[in-house]
């Protein structure tokens, strides 16, 4: 997916010296928690979660391979991503640090999901539960997304809160849950979907994606 050298294992889509040279994110400094990464937490108004791994900064070669995947279906760039989020959450898993008791992602419209064919944060979900054997709970729905042209910082926290909602639950759920999205930018919907859950009495919520938009200010 990167160079054209030919591959050492079959079913990845990376070389080794390719698998080598993609940037990663100080895990060692933050204590696989990026929310403690200045460069990461000042781009992150108020987070509601309490913890968040990504895969690097939105940068290339996943700036080049999100969107490949997302709207042009390329489903060997969604594999390779899938295997580099998998990847690291073994890493952190193999650290000893606490695990979630499930995870859930961040709802389509069923419009826009129906268009696109699949939910690509649903299916990094679904590959995550595999690799840590962990169930994935599907808990939010989402209404169609009212327009936020227009809207105060209050109003669009309020109207996009309004958008997503949870589903009923046949049980409570578990203490820790992470959440999975494909990226974050403002982190304004895992915040809406964060409430969601703590009010659901969730304690623990996590926030794993593939990429983090840097903080204004600091250069990649
Ligand atoms: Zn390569």
């Amino acid at each position: 997916m990167w160079c054209s050298l030919p591959l050492s294992q079959p079913g990845r889509q990376l070389c080794l010296y390719c698998q080598q040279a993609l940037p990663v994110l100080p895990y060692a400094l933050c204590h696989f928690n990026l929310l403690w990464l200045p460069a990461v937490a000042r781009g992150l108004a108020d987070a509601k979660f309490d913890q968040l791994l990504c895969l690097a900064h939105y940068q290339q070669p996943y700036q080049h391979w999100i969107p490949l995947w997302k709207y042009h279906t390329d489903l060997a760039a969604g594999q390779l991503l899938q295997q580099q989020l998998c990847l690291l959450l073994a890493a952190y898993k193999d650290g000893g640090h606490p695990m979630p008791g499930a995870l859930t992602f961040v709802p389509l419209h069923w419009r826009k999901q129906r268009q696109r064919g699949f939910n690509q944060s649903q299916l990094l979900a679904e590959a995550l539960g595999k690799q840590l054997q962990l169930p994935v709970l599907a808990l939010f729905g989402k209404t169609a997304s009212h327009s936020q042209r227009g809207l105060n910082r209050q109003q669009r926290r309020k109207n996009l809160r309004q958008s997503f909602s949870l589903t009923t639950l046949a049980q409570p759920l578990p203490a820790h849950i992470a959440l999975v999205d494909d990226v974050i930018t403002t982190g304004a919907t895992a915040n809406a979907l964060a409430r969601l859950l703590r009010r659901a009495g969730v304690k623990t919520i996590s926030v794993w994606t593939l990429t983090v938009t840097a903080a204004p200010g600091y250069s990649l």
